[in-house]
């Protein structure tokens, strides 16, 4: 005989239940709830303590506080009207010890359901008065004649969220049914409900066993049963992500690339040899770990973190020479012009001596045909550009490493429509400057391997941060800052009010500050960009601003960040309270390339203060002008936002996460990998995987489309 398990009980469709006619099964259809499974994993949201019982006796005035529940027999009913014609249904109800008055005001034929001599139990908040005599005003009231009947009183009731037209009374009575269904001996089944854990790991870690996790998640006899119940199950979802993202990878090994490159150790070392600097330890190891994944041959998928200005592209300029040495294409795609543009110029200065062939492709690119030629045809070089890359005509025959600027701004899909548009698996390596946590990047990275570099190249100065006011004093100081600079030869980034509703506004406002520093630096040369410009009109301005020739460039967000221009020392944030901590630290990040000791000032809006925005802005602001450590400001930035809109799994939907909570269950998280890792067992590890595949189809739904 066998338990029940997760499969057999998804397959129950609620509507096989008593109590679950048509009307409440497509009601609870409506809020995903169809098979016993889903209704098992409904689970509660609090609970109403209703637990503490009590003899009449001993009732007291303390006893106001909170709700109590007692046990008696109906002793007498009376219903009486008012003259205002409020009826008033009494019941008088004796236990041993004692009698009490139970009161309802208003419509409730409270005498049509009890009469005298009805076992019941009232939970509420009772008033006890000078003379020691107990009154409850419209408490709950159960019928009952075995205490284990009890739905609604004499414990802890879970109290769950609202689906219209079926009450939390029918889903607690279903679910209780549910659980002693399991409890229950019947065809081929025994007691219990098969676990995904072995009984050892569970002694070992101090788990409760599934059957009673179920149990208690939903009617825990006190509140540490529900911790309990809940640590466990959180625990399970985990494992199952574990699980998940384990088959994904090894999934991914199991691919050919249909690759093999020929480039060797010697091709790296000359490479190596002719860059200006000495690679640093973190970039040594993350390029190690890069060059190995190239070797071997199933597709790389691999995540490159590293803080603003740490040095990633160096390290993406290596794997490219290595791949394209070998014979294959190499996309690398950047999520606006101006950053494919910076990409551009950055790779040329690492790759010029090394004979790659280096291609441009953005949508305002109009002699394209030749490219797209090189394309058609396999030509080995590489392929800068946006998102017009991945555009359905354009078809790699050679693509041999895609490489993704993410910036946070692809998604899972476009990764995937690059990787689609060439004959084979790609190498695929997705470099992101927002440092993702290390928990969070687990949910939303998790078939990717990681590689972080945590350390910033040698000379490195730190930037220092000025918070400012937008009041008449602090704009005299921040003016003196800004003089110093200028005077020093130094140019200066003004970033301007980002205002979310429109790309109009945001112009507007730029206009409005760019005539603002004309005003007052009449001496020196500013100019402004923003997004609507052509890239042509920015590709000018910028290569002006790095020939020295501009002094103070007022701009909106459209070049956030990888812009390298080591002369800019000082980069003023407008309505700094507007933008995002990780947005925030991105532009600071601006400056601080070269050797001059650089500044940033953060700027709130005209005539507020720190004291008059919102929470959220001043946290932020005082976090950036802190911390340079984008990691830790990053965990900042999720204890503010929340974790689903980090990850963007809130608008996706992506997360089906019950109860884990990535923000507040790390601990839980790190002990699923050693729970994990400690599954000797691999019929158990099929066991999970097959749960998750059922109860996490989200994650699969992405895959699918690899
Ligand atoms: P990221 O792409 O991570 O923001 P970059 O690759 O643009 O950073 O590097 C920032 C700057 O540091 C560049 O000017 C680059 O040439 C320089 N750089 C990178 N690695 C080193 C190193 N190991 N030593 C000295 N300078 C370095
Ligand atoms: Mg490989």
């Amino acid at each position: 005989m066998e338990e029940r398990n997760i499969e057999y009980l998804s397959e129950i469709q609620l509507d096989s239940l008593k109590g679950f006619g048509d009307k409440r099964y497509s009601q609870l259809k409506r809020n995903n709830l169809k098979s016993v499974l889903d209704l098992l994993r409904f689970f509660p949201r609090g609970f109403w303590d209703r637990s503490s019982i009590k003899s009449i006796s001993d009732v007291n005035q303390h006893d106001s506080e909170s709700e109590i529940t007692v046990f008696g027999k109906i002793d007498k009913v009376s219903v009486f009207t008012t003259k205002t014609r409020l009826r008033i249904t009494t019941l008088n109800i004796k236990d041993e010890s004692g009698g009490l008055k139970a009161k309802w005001f208003g419509p409730q034929y409270i005498e049509t359901r009890f009469k005298e001599g009805d076992s019941v139990a009232l939970s509420g908040r009772p008033e006890v008065k000078k003379t020691g005599s107990v009154e409850f005003k419209n408490p709950t009231i159960e019928k009952f004649e075995e205490i284990s009947e009890l739905n609604e009183t004499g414990a802890l009731i879970p109290k769950y969220p609202k689906i219209e037209g079926v009450s939390t009374s029918i889903i607690r009575k279903s679910i209780k049914n549910s659980l002693s269904v399991l409890e229950t001996e019947k065809d081929s089944f025994r007691p219990g409900f098969q676990d995904i854990l072995p009984q050892t790991i569970l002694n070992k870690y101090n788990l409760v066993n599934r059957l009673l996790s179920f149990k208690n998640i939903h009617f825990p006899a006190q509140i540490d049963d529900y911790y309990k119940a809940k640590e466990r199950l959180v625990l399970d979802e985990f494992i199952y992500l574990r699980s998940i993202f384990s088959y994904l990878k090894s999934k991914q090994k199991e691919l050919d690339s249909g690759l093999s490159y020929s480039f060797s150790d010697e091709d790296i070392s000359h490479m190596k040899e002719l860059l200006p600097f000495e690679l640093t330890n973190s970039q040594k190891k993350v390029l190690k770990e890069i060059l190995e994944d190239l070797k071997n041959s199933f597709p790389m998928k691999r995540l490159l973190q590293g803080d603003v200005g740490s040095g990633k592209t160096v390290v993406a300029a290596i794997a490219i020479y290595a791949v394209v040495k070998s014979g294959y294409q190499v996309t690398l795609m950047a999520p606006t012009e101006v950053l494919a543009e910076q990409h551009l110029k950055t790779l040329e200065n690492f790759l010029y001596q090394l004979d790659v062939d280096i291609n441009f492709l953005t949508s305002s690119i109009k002699n394209r045909d030749h490219i797209l030629e090189k394309i058609k045809n396999g030509t080995p070089g590489l392929f800068i550009g946006t998102h017009a890359l991945i555009q359905d005509k354009i078809k790699f025959k050679n693509l041999g490493l895609v490489i993704i600027d993410e910036q946070q701004r692809f998604g899972v899909e476009q990764r995937k429509k690059l990787a689609l548009n060439s004959a084979f698996n790609p190498d695929q390596l997705v470099m992101t400057a927002t440092p993702i946590p290390r928990t969070t990047a687990l949910s939303i990275y998790g078939d990717l391997d990681i590689s972080s570099i945590n350390e910033m190249p040698p000379g490195r100065k730190q930037i220092i941060s000025h918070l400012f006011n937008g009041l008449k004093e602090d704009d005299k100081k921040i003016s003196n800052i800004v003089m110093n600079h200028l005077n020093d030869k130094s140019q200066v980034f003004v970033v301007c009010p980002f205002i979310e509703e429109s790309e109009n506004l945001d112009i507007k406002a730029a206009e409005n500050v760019f005539e603002d520093y004309k005003n007052m630096y009449s001496e020196f040369n500013v100019e402004i960009m923003h997004g609507r410009m052509t890239s042509d009109e920015k590709d000018i301005i910028m290569k002006k601003m790095s020939a020295g020739e501009i002094d103070i460039l007022v701009s909106t967000v459209v070049i956030e960040v990888g812009i390298d221009i080591p002369n800019a020392t000082l980069i003023v944030i407008e309505s700094s309270e507007r933008f995002g901590l990780n947005q925030l630290h991105q532009l600071r990040g601006r400056v601080g390339r070269g050797t001059k000791q650089s500044e940033c000032i953060f700027h709130i809006t005209n005539k507020k203060t720190l004291e008059s925005i919102s929470d959220d802005g001043k946290k932020r602001l005082e976090s950036i002008v802190k911390i340079d450590d984008g990691f830790k400001l990053s965990e900042i930035d999720l204890e503010i936002r929340g974790e689903g809109k980090v990850t963007g799994t809130h608008q996706s939907g992506k997360s089906d996460l019950k109860l884990a909570n990535l923000r507040y269950d790390i601990e839980l998280l790190l002990k699923s990998k050693e729970i994990f890792e400690d599954l000797k067992n691999n019929k158990d590890k099929d066991q999970i995987f097959t749960e998750a595949k059922l109860l996490f189809p989200n994650y699969f739904k992405v895959d699918s489309s690899t």
